[in-house]
């Protein structure tokens, strides 16, 4: 973050830097072209038989002035474009360029893992509503993509573009659309965007209070689930009147209203097509930013001590990266006897009595034919642990 904030700080001196420049060469083309101008209609007005020497002068002069300020910007630009290399030294200076050797070659030794990522950044740029550039890139990495997979990443994007426009009316209707498998998810998209038309209808006034009074109706269907907000929302009715922003129900009002709105819809509406919330890629990308400055501290350690091939390692990281929360997506079981996450090919088993240890562990800790469990002092079989999947 520190090199990032080194550099910003350089690149927003390049800028300031650059709008002088401009400010200055406007400025001074326009005064010569003032003086062009004066000198043309001055040139115009001499009598035809005045010398040709006279105008010569006024030529000469002009002249020697137009030199004079070209000289001048083009020292300027000079000093503008060591600023603009000096970022170049900022970026080399602060960031790690040599950071695709922790990266194992090659990077995509799979056809099918190549398509996956290609896909991955496709879907990323429909999720954005790049559409031209997501169609490229579909084009180009020969994806077979048809419009059944594109539809529900052009929708969601449009209602969300409407969203952000303060337009409810695309959302009101996809939530429609979508109300039982919305409320299977247990999600309360419907009611909020209903709670929002509400409260916009009541911020009109007085000329709005029989329609708010006739929407209110709609709130019947989330009776059961939303009683206190609907509760408040029937109170602040009655100061449609005199308007909502002095009265105890101003809160209502409130701008995140519409920021919420619209992170409830992006997340709702993908949990509702089987999508997850954030894009493939960003996740990914985001947990490498994370990953990377770790990764890049200890490679020197592993080519000091020569066991380069550590970074090789087709599914595991050598170091533990601990992501946030938000980045976890699935449960993992960390077995409690080789203190290490288990695997495709080393699973958790279930033994007889109920512990759980990785399988290695448990063919480590069988003698002759029984094993004892590492907890309890059940002796059982090995045969009869199961494996557990989460
Ligand atoms: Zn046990």
């Amino acid at each position: 973050m520190e090199s990032c904030l080194n550099t910003e700080k350089d690149v927003d001196k390049v800028l300031a830097k650059f709008s002088n420049y401009k400010r200055q060469y406007e400025s001074s083309l326009q005064q010569l072209e003032d003086q062009l101008n004066s000198l043309k209609s001055e040139l115009l007005q001499l009598p035809s038989e005045e010398p040709i020497g006279k105008h010569q002068a006024m030529l000469t002069q002009y002249n020697k002035k137009i030199k004079t300020v070209g000289q001048k910007m083009s020292a300027s630009h000079k000093e503008l474009h060591g600023s603009v290399s000096r970022i170049g030294k900022t970026i080399d200076k602060n960031f790690d360029a040599d950071c695709s050797s922790v990266i194992p070659a090659p990077f995509c030794p799979d056809p099918q893992h190549e398509k996956l990522l290609n896909q991955a950044i496709c879907e990323h740029y429909f999720r954005q509503g790049q559409m031209l550039v997501a169609e490229d890139i579909s084009k180009e990495a020969r994806l077979d993509i048809g419009d059944e997979w594109k539809r529900p990443f052009v929708e969601i994007n449009e209602v969300l573009l409407s969203l952000m426009e303060r337009n409810l009316e695309p959302a009101l209707e996809w939530a429609d659309r979508n109300q039982s498998s919305l409320r299977e998810k247990g999600s309360s998209l419907g009611f909020l965007l209903h709670r929002l038309k509400f409260i916009e209808t009541l911020k009109i006034g007085r000329a709005a209070q029989n329609e708010a009074i006739i929407y209110s109706r709609k709130f019947q269907a989330y009776a059961h689930e939303h009683s206190k907000e609907i509760q408040t929302l029937m109170g602040a009715l009655l100061y449609a009147r005199q308007g909502l922003a002095n009265s105890p129900y101003s809160t209502l009002l409130n701008e995140q209203n519409w920021d919420e709105i619209c992170a409830v819809f992006a997340r709702d509406s993908c949990a509702v097509l089987g999508l997850p919330a954030n894009s493939p890629l960003l996740a990914s990308f985001t947990a490498g930013c994370t990953a990377l400055p770790a990764l890049i501290a200890i490679k020197s350690v592993i080519e000091q001590r020569q066991c380069t091939g550590v970074l090789n390692d087709k599914d595991e990281l050598p170091i533990d990266i601990d992501l946030s929360a938000s980045q976890r997506y699935h449960s993992v079981f960390a077995c409690p006897i080789l203190r290490q996450q288990t695997t495709e090919s080393n699973p958790p088993m279930r033994l007889v009595c109920g512990h759980v240890i990785s399988r290695d562990a448990l063919h480590k800790l069988i003698t002759g034919s029984k094993v004892k469990c590492p907890y309890c002092p059940t002796v059982q079989a090995p045969n009869s642990a199961r494996r557990v999947f989460f």
